[in-house]
């Protein structure tokens, strides 16, 4: 059979079937295998070959089968050229960074990011590699342009942002990044391509954590960048074959299998956190809900602009309440588990307390500390019952 490229005549669920999968040649079997070869067959003479070639089939971390039809899915559903896919959101992140950036280039982040990326750039990019960091509220495209130096070669952001939710314009501050001689990679993990691409936005790169919705059954951890082809096989060269950061083949298949619900994953997230929100915001005793789908959001107007049809499952809200209350609550959860990471299918909290040494970075309402809430996709009602429950027994309802 001739091999199939899914492309943007096919709607986003028909791509997230199709796209990657094809007969297997060999057995007939029509999902593609999982090939757990470390190394593949050498050709006759192989004194010619790049030994740090990369995306051939010659040995798993310069590039396998299973890596390379995820990588066809997920630049097929972010509308883009090419793929890398890594061993987690952050190698992705990292391998990013460390293929672009040099010593004396300059760097403007986003304030609320993955505590990695803060990590990553704040402190071993800056102080090992003396690469100027700048850290903004991007949600004021004004204040990246007035941070654009000569030398800035990237600007990062993340739209929503982990764990605040700041939503950040990604078509205007494409804009003032070209203009100043600089690429914008957008981290991309909290909409999923589903509700947000932002490639199609003017971003250069399209960051995923495949940990988090992709995937979606919290069983596997991924990463991946979306972009150019000239861009990524600097990354896949540089990043992939000599940091060695790769996917094993099994995750791969796994989160390729994952992703063919994606979109209807999504949209369950989308009205479950947007029912959670609703009936959060209305309580008394909780202090603030930060959702981009509520009209209070101080980014909503930007991220209808941009996401579309929802607004992802994760939320973030404080209680009107001492420390230890915030603890309390969370004990009398029944269904909502208290755990980190996001995206999963079901409901996941976690309380970030006062002491995040980035709080002055965050606005005001989240100085008392708070809970970033991943909306899972059982029943909305269950979920807003365990809530209530809690509430009650915590004496706050
Ligand atoms: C989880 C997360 C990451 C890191 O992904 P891992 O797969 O855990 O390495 C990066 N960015 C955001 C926004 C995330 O939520």
């Amino acid at each position: 059979m001739e091999k199939r490229i899914y492309g943007k005549e096919f709607g986003f669920s028909t791509r997230a079937v199709h796209a990657g999968n094809e007969v297997d040649g060999e057995t007939g079997a029509i999902r593609r295998p999982i090939t757990m070869a470390n190394s593949y067959a050498l050709p006759y003479d192989p004194s010619e070959m790049n030994w740090s070639g990369a995306g051939k089939n010659l040995y798993t971390r310069n590039g396998g089968s299973n890596q390379k039809y995820l990588e066809e899915k997920l630049a097929s559903l972010s509308g883009g050229e090419d793929c890398v896919v890594l061993g987690s959101g952050v190698a992705a992140l990292s391998g990013l960074f460390f293929a672009l950036l040099k010593t004396g280039d300059h760097v403007v982040f986003s304030s609320v990011t993955y505590i990695a990326v803060y990590r990553l750039l704040n402190e071993l990019f800056n102080h090992k590699f003396n690469i100027e960091t700048t850290i903004v509220d991007t949600g004021d495209p004004e204040a990246v342009r007035a941070s654009m130096r000569p030398n800035t070669r990237l600007v990062h952001i993340e739209t929503p942002g982990n764990p605040t939710l700041a939503v950040s314009d990604i078509r205007g501050i494409a804009g003032i990044a070209h203009a100043g001689g600089a690429l914008l990679s957008v981290d991309n993990t909290f909409a999923s391509p589903y509700n947000q691409r932002p490639l199609e936005l003017g971003a250069d790169f399209s960051v995923e954590s495949l940990t988090k919705y992709i995937n979606g059954h919290g069983d596997a951890m991924g990463g991946a960048v979306i972009g150019k082809k000239a861009h990524l096989d600097l990354i896949r060269a540089q990043s992939q074959v000599n940091l060695g950061g790769i996917i094993s083949p099994f995750n791969a298949w796994l989160i390729t299998r994952g992703s063919v619900t994606l979109p209807l994953r999504m949209r369950q997230h989308n009205e479950n956190a947007l029912t959670v929100a609703r009936y959060l915001e209305r309580l008394p005793r909780v202090r603030f809900t930060a959702y981009p789908g509520l009209e209070s959001h101080r980014g909503h107007a930007v991220a209808a602009s941009q996401m579309s049809p929802g607004f992802g499952g994760v939320l973030a809200f404080g209680l009107d309440a001492d420390h230890d209350t915030h603890n309390r609550f969370v004990s009398h959860l029944r269904l909502i588990t208290s755990a980190v990471s996001l995206g999963h299918d079901e409901s996941l909290i976690v309380f970030l307390g006062e002491k995040d040494e980035r709080q002055y970075l965050y606005p005001e309402e989240f100085h008392g500390g708070f809970f970033r809430f991943s909306v899972g996709i059982e029943d909305g009602e269950d979920i807003i019952a365990d809530i209530d429950q809690a509430l009650k027994k915590t004496g706050l309802r």
